[in-house]
């Protein structure tokens, strides 16, 4: 069906998905495979519940997402192709990922095999350029780690959960502690800096290529750094 652009927005976005299974639960909606009635297209769709009010219920994780991903176009960074609030839910179209990085690392770890090394070099590179373009829009991730990379179909390395994610200004006011998964969290956040940059995604880049090299974590916190640290 070919529509134009004016009368596909127009469409409420409940309508235009069938929803398949759930792929994903993250902290503040589940993720479904879906597909568009119109376009054909196969999709992620994050499904958030928003509280009583709209305003209400859209969190700081969501509005940055969205304000992120809608300024950025890169092939190692997910797209975000719709989004719309229907009732008291939120949705997110996401280009389509067949899996996580997690996951594609668990899956040789479970075989004892090692990933060839031209993938992690291509996925390596991917990350970097990724991240490359961030940093240079002034975006810091803040919480890179193998379960927010994605994989698609072509076997290509995309970016995505921007919840952490945070536009660098030049004021001086103090960062949260709060970010990064503990396992990629880069030393300075750990030992209680103020300030940080850039380089506390170079540090989770540099644990996810150990990971990918070794088949295992590089730094697994242990339950009593868990509860200092958290
Ligand atoms: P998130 O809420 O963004 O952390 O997503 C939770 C989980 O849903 C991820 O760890 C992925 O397994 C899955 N997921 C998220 N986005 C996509 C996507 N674009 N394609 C496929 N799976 C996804």
């Amino acid at each position: 069906m070919s529509l134009s652009a004016d009368k596909y927005n127009k469409i409420n976005i409940a309508d235009k998905y069938i929803r398949q299974e759930k792929i994903g639960e993250g902290t503040y909606g589940v993720v479904y495979k879906a597909w568009n009635k119109i376009t054909s297209r196969v999709v992620a769709l994050k499904k958030i519940r928003l509280g009583p009010t709209k305003a209400e219920g859209l969190t700081t994780t969501t509005l940055r997402e969205i304000s992120i991903l809608s300024r950025t176009d890169h092939k190692n960074i997910v797209k975000l192709l719709e989004y719309h609030h229907h009732r008291s839910k939120l949705y997110m179209a996401f280009e389509f990922c067949e899996m996580d990085l997690r996951k594609f690392i668990d899956s040789y770890q479970n075989l004892r095999l090692r990933i060839p090394a031209n993938i992690i070099k291509k996925f390596t590179f991917q990350l970097l350029s990724g991240i490359k373009y961030c940093h240079s829009h002034g975006i810091l991730h803040r919480d890179l780690k193998p379960q927010n990379l994605l994989i698609d179909a072509a076997g290509d390395l995309k970016i995505a959960d921007f919840g952490l994610a945070r536009q660098l200004s030049y004021s001086l006011r103090p960062l949260t502690h709060e970010v990064v998964t503990l396992w990629y969290r880069a030393p300075e956040i750990l030992l209680g800096s103020m300030y940080y940059t850039m380089s506390i995604d170079m540090w989770s880049a540099g644990c996810i290529f150990a990971e990918m090299s070794s088949g295992a974590a590089l730094f697994r916190a242990i339950p009593f750094l868990i509860h200092r640290d958290t």
